[in-house]
């Protein structure tokens, strides 16, 4: 991929090979399907295409940072200590928009928190961290039962998108016994409970 302006020191091809020194090859792909799908639903929800697809790109760029390297920058970086009771699964988010800042340079507050926010969710959400938590959940990679009609759904409404997303992640979670992170939970009050 090729990004106009990449809110950040680096140039669009640093930025990418910095990416792709980060992750596999799968995880790479992803990233990649994730930004295209963002810069269709920015079209459809008249937002910066080219702004929401360096969002969708960089969303995972900490995914496999070592679990070592997290829970020493959540004790020395002044996060709330309870994420040393979450896994990566919550941190690549939350700890992740730190590390997209620190490593790319990226400072622009809505990209950040578009990253910060897109496993979870939150209460409030831009439309890019609306974006950005539809196109990972929908990217043509998504093979789960109802991703045709997540799609259908936030094609239409990216909010219903959203309020889809979240009921059907509680649900799996719930189904799973998964814990279930208060963030998610106080997300899917808004934006899917009736
Ligand atoms: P990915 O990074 O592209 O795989 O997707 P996400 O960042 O959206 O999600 C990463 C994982 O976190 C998925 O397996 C989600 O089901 C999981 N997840 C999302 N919310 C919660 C939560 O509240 N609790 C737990 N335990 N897992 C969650
Ligand atoms: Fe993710
Ligand atoms: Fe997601
Ligand atoms: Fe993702």
């Amino acid at each position: 991929p090729v990004f106009k302006e990449t809110y950040s020191p680096l140039s669009s091809s640093e930025l990418v090979a910095k990416e792709k020194s980060m992750m596999d090859e799968k995880r790479f792909a992803h990233c990649v399907r994730v930004s295209e799908t963002a810069r269709t639903l920015a079209k459809l929800n008249g937002y910066d295409e080219d702004k929401a697809a360096l969002a969708g790109f960089v969303h995972d760029y900490a995914k496999q940072i070592p679990v070592e390297e997290y829970i020493k920058v959540i004790k020395e970086e002044g996060f709330d200590p309870d994420l040393l009771n979450w896994n990566r699964a919550i941190w690549h988010g939350i700890v992740g928009s730190w590390f997209i800042k620190r490593d790319l340079g990226i400072t622009d507050p809505e990209i950040l928190t578009a990253v910060y926010r897109h496993t979870t969710g939150d209460v409030e959400m831009t439309t890019l961290d609306q974006i950005v938590f539809v196109a990972d959940y929908i990217e043509p990679g998504r093979t789960f039962a109802g991703v045709e009609e997540a799609r259908k759904t936030s094609y239409a409404d990216l909010a219903s998108g959203v309020g889809y997303e979240l009921a059907h992640t509680l649900a799996f979670l719930v189904q799973k016994r998964s814990k279930i992170y208060p963030r998610t939970l106080a997300a899917y009050n808004v934006w899917a409970a009736e």
